[in-house]
């Protein structure tokens, strides 16, 4: 793609040479990136992005912020990536994370399954301070939740923040790796959502999801081709193709994968500011896909600038 028209608010400029940049994947500080929802939205102009979503964990808590703050020359797309847990064919439960784009967010279902899950991740998060401190960490539980937005689902990231603060460690992936990370000494499991009653909440809240980094092997076990084909039998619209943490031989894989299950597969940065050394729009999804999505959603529009 070369050519493309810019919504744009202010008459003749509208066309320009280029890529048509489009990231799907981002955190505020609403949930555990560190741009608020305002500035990750100027950010993503100031990075030429022509489309942005918003997807904090399990919040929407957001959403209006970005609203007023998309300017012309930018499209926001409003969305949240779900805390899921599946069951692969050993009786596994595997974590996995389900991006929903474009579904009405007073859904009373949806919005009592977040609740419940912003409420259980303070509670985790809470319980891995205490277990650091009571071990002799220089961490104030109350501080770590006192940081918080009201309501925010809080997360490791949180966590990981306070022992940089405090010189435990000197980066969030280092806490991460030392501490953190499941199987870690401090690591806590989440109750979430089992993933297909999340994709049908989704759809019936007008949206579309989109699985996250299926195959982020370096964050713990995932699901395979067989659960993805479940999930597909059971309505998810796509998955994430390209992503930071897939590298270019699993990309291959996935690609083939949405095509052979016929899924949407896209691209993005899963952006967290200071948090990730990740810049907004360094994975990107190709327009037809971007456009595949669109088309079946029903329960939010797409901001335009
Ligand atoms: P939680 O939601 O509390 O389970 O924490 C998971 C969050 O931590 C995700 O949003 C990831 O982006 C982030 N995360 C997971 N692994 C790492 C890592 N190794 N380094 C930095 N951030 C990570
Ligand atoms: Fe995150
Ligand atoms: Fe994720
Ligand atoms: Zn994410």
């Amino acid at each position: 793609m070369t050519k493309t028209l810019r919504p744009s608010g202010g008459g003749g400029r509208s066309f320009r040479l280029g890529a048509v940049l489009i990231d799907l994947h981002a955190h505020s500080s609403q949930s555990d990136g560190t741009d608020t929802p305002a500035a990750l939205v100027s950010a993503a102009s100031a990075a030429g992005l022509d489309v942005v979503a918003l997807t904090d964990h399990d919040t929407t808590a957001g959403w209006q912020e970005a609203i007023a703050a998309v300017r012309p020359g930018l499209r926001l797309v409003p969305g949240a990536e779900l805390s899921c847990g599946v069951t692969d064919e050993a009786g596994r439960t595997i974590s996995v994370h389900l991006l929903a784009y474009l579904f009405d967010p007073s859904s009373p279902a949806l919005g009592r399954e977040q609740a419940r899950l912003r409420s259980e991740r303070r509670a985790r998060l809470r319980m891995m301070a205490e277990r650091m401190a009571a071990d002799g960490f220089p961490v104030d539980p109350d501080d770590v939740l006192g940081r918080l937005p009201e309501d925010a689902p809080g997360g490791r990231p949180h966590l990981a923040m306070a022992l940089v603060r405090a010189g435990v460690v000197n980066t969030v992936d280092e806490a991460f790796a030392r501490f953190l990370a499941a199987g870690n000494d401090y690591y806590l499991p989440r109750t979430d959502t089992p993933v297909e009653a999340a994709i049908e909440m989704i759809a019936e809240a007008g949206g579309v999801t989109v699985l996250a980094h299926p195959f982020a092997r370096s964050r713990g076990p995932v699901v395979d081709v067989r659960v993805i084909a479940g999930l597909a039998a059971r309505g998810l619209t796509g998955i994430e193709v390209d992503h930071p943490d897939h590298d270019t031989v699993t990309r291959d894989d996935l690609r083939r994968i949405a095509t052979d299950l016929s899924l949407v597969g896209t691209g993005s940065s899963d952006y967290h500011g200071a948090n990730k050394a990740i810049r907004l729009g360094q994975e990107t999804t190709a327009p037809e896909m971007f456009d595949r999505l669109v088309e079946k959603a029903s329960g939010a529009r797409v901001v335009v600038g």
